[in-house]
């Protein structure tokens, strides 16, 4: 298995069929995972295209992640946990300075997914809302929106299996809410 240091990224090829397992090594982590079409990164992940064709924002086993010209990118083939986010974009720079008033430099997924996607020609403007595994956003009757603790736990795993040639982005992420006030490692592994 390899290991996402903590608040940091990695970019990698998925091949279709294989599987990408990622697991929470010690709990109460989230990873944002973020995918292209290796053959024409102008094909991304889409949230919104996800979301339309599951109806419902929670996706999970058995379910799809599209991208913005409406192919499958990723399936869901098993699912520990079943409580993921799809609704917010990666932490950035801004994230911090907008939500949290913090003007100092603060690690970020997005800067993370920038940074390890550049090695395959794709910068930062192309990154979409990623799927925000094991972030637990919880959604009042009025809309708006709470971020609470990851439900997962030590050893959880979401498995997603490869519909084409991917890359992907992967990060554990770096802002101290979304992960309960403290940082972890991310472990993933590709099998056939
Ligand atoms: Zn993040």
């Amino acid at each position: 298995m390899q290991r996402i240091e903590p608040q940091c990224g990695v970019a990698f090829q998925l091949h279709e069929k294989q599987l990408l397992t990622v697991t929470d090594l010690e709990g109460e982590q989230v990873a944002d995972l973020v995918a292209f079409n290796a053959a024409d990164i102008g094909e991304c992940l889409s949230s919104g295209r996800s979301i339309d064709y599951a109806n419902t924002i929670y996706l999970t086993t058995g379910n799809i992640l599209y991208s913005n010209r409406s192919r499958a990118l990723l399936t869901i083939v098993a699912d520990d946990v079943g409580r993921h986010d799809f609704l917010l974009t990666p932490c950035s720079p801004e994230t911090f300075q907008i939500i949290y008033g913090n003007c100092e430099y603060h690690p970020s997924c997005f800067e993370n997914l920038a940074m390890s996607l550049k090695q395959f020609g794709i910068a930062g403007d192309f990154i979409p809302t990623t799927f925000n595994i094991f972030m637990n956003v919880v959604i009042s009757p009025n809309g708006a929106l709470d971020i609470q603790p990851p439900l997962s736990r030590m050893r959880d795993k979401i498995v997603f299996r490869a519909e084409m040639d991917l890359i992907i982005g992967l990060t554990a992420c770096s802002a101290e809410m979304t992960n309960n006030y403290r940082f972890k490692p991310i472990g993933y592994e590709i099998s056939e």
